[in-house]
């Protein structure tokens, strides 16, 4: 874990994540490949988050347990966070200098596309692992 300091394209959100995990995850669904235009990779950053700037964030409710947030200004992702727990996940390329970054695991990798692959060895989840996961885990 470490901390670390950024801020979005235009500079009007700073965010300070004082928690980093540098182990960070690649999400395939739909949803973040959307929002994204490509697989989101997010570290887990916990709910120690100070946002800085926080009326130029927008949040998006993305599902009934999570919400998406990003600049208005300039478009720039800066978090998925769970309604529940309040813990975010970033944007891994916020963060370029967080040491030790490997990736570690990749969710809904049923729904990877076969347009692109990683060499990566990494854990992976199915859609229906993820869904059992979270429904014991309420
Ligand atoms: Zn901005
Ligand atoms: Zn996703």
């Amino acid at each position: 874990m470490s901390q670390s300091e950024t801020n979005c394209l235009c500079g009007a959100v700073k965010i300070t994540a004082e928690e980093v995990n540098p182990k960070f995850t690649v999400c395939h669904c739909q949803s973040c490949r959307s929002w994204g235009g490509a697989p989101f990779f997010a570290v887990q950053c916990g709910t120690k988050v100070k946002i800085h700037g926080e009326d130029h964030v927008k949040q998006y409710e993305s599902s009934a347990w999570a919400s998406r947030g990003f600049c208005k200004e300039c478009g720039t992702h800066l978090f998925f966070k769970f309604k529940q727990s309040g813990e975010y996940n970033m944007p891994v390329g916020l963060f370029p200098n967080l040491a030790g970054l490997e990736m570690d695991m990749q969710y809904f990798s049923d729904a990877r596309p076969s347009y692109y692959c990683f060499k990566n060895e990494t854990k992976e989840m199915t859609t229906a692992e993820i869904m059992a996961h979270f429904t014991s885990a309420l």
